[in-house]
């Protein structure tokens, strides 16, 4: 069993961000591996070390420093890695239905039978690839998965939902979304660093497999308001007060 994990190269989660009215500034501004992806990475290996996959294969659209992404995911245990290359920035002119398409395509071309995903993107939080992914390609989906079990070519996920947990259950091939309490990816290791740098990296260039469609134009980026500072106040009676008279609670 074959399959494709999806990774986004993201501003690493730490960083205090400067938003322009364009969008994000990402001049110098230090970047990461996506961590749904990550955690997406380290599901297909555990996978693997249990037998119930065969290859995987890490897989990025983006500028030529997503290269380090797919290096990150070969360190941890991906077997191969492809790179769809663009300069188009993928937090705002890459979108989702292009991401989407271009899996698809890839998914046709290699013939998998898990895409394994991020539930989410950290940078534009669309939360919609793997689910359009799934519809492109007319297969059963489980998103925001906390539990995968595979068995016989039948996945079992646990899916995490606003009331609780969700089992569901298809047969494979499907697409996944993971979430954040799936697993807690492992360090890639020295030595593992350096196996990664000769593991295959297949690299295509974006208008070979498709075109972006930009179907959404983000029309402005705006920073949150900046919180104001907190009082201490002397008693109930006062923070009433304040509560009706300034926060116009009541
Ligand atoms: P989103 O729908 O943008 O929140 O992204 C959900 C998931 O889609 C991510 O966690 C990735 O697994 C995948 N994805 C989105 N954009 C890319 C990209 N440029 N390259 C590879 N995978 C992507």
């Amino acid at each position: 069993m074959k399959v494709l994990v999806a990774v986004k190269r993201v501003v690493d989660s730490g960083i205090k961000v400067r938003v322009k009215p364009e969008g994000i500034d990402l001049q110098g501004v230090k970047m990461t591996i996506n961590p749904f992806c990550e955690i997406a990475v380290e599901e297909a290996v555990r996978l693997k070390e249990k037998k119930l996959i065969a290859e995987i294969v890490a897989v990025t659209i983006g500028p030529k420093q997503g290269a380090e992404s797919l290096r990150h995911a070969l360190a941890l245990g991906a077997d191969k890695a492809i790179h769809v290359t663009t300069e188009a920035r993928i937090d705002q002119t890459v979108q989702p239905l292009d991401v989407a398409n271009i899996l698809a395509k890839l998914v046709e071309r290699d013939n998998y039978n898990l895409v394994l995903m991020g539930k989410q993107s950290i940078d534009d939080d669309f939360n919609q690839t793997g689910q359009m992914v799934a519809g492109l390609l007319d297969w059963p989906q489980a998103t925001f998965a906390s539990n995968i079990q595979i068995t016989d070519g039948i996945a079992q996920v646990v899916r995490e939902i606003d009331g609780g947990l969700q089992t569901v259950k298809f047969k494979l091939p499907g697409v996944i979304t993971c979430d954040l309490r799936l697993n807690q990816p492992r360090f890639a290791s020295v030595p593992n660093i350096m196996k990664a740098k000769s593991k295959p990296l297949e690299t295509i260039p974006l208008e070979k497999l498709g075109k972006l469609h930009n179907s959404i134009q983000i029309t402005k980026t705006e920073a949150p308001s900046i919180r104001k500072g907190g009082a201490i106040v002397e008693n109930v009676d006062v923070l009433l007060q304040k509560l009706r008279n300034e926060a116009k609670l009541f």
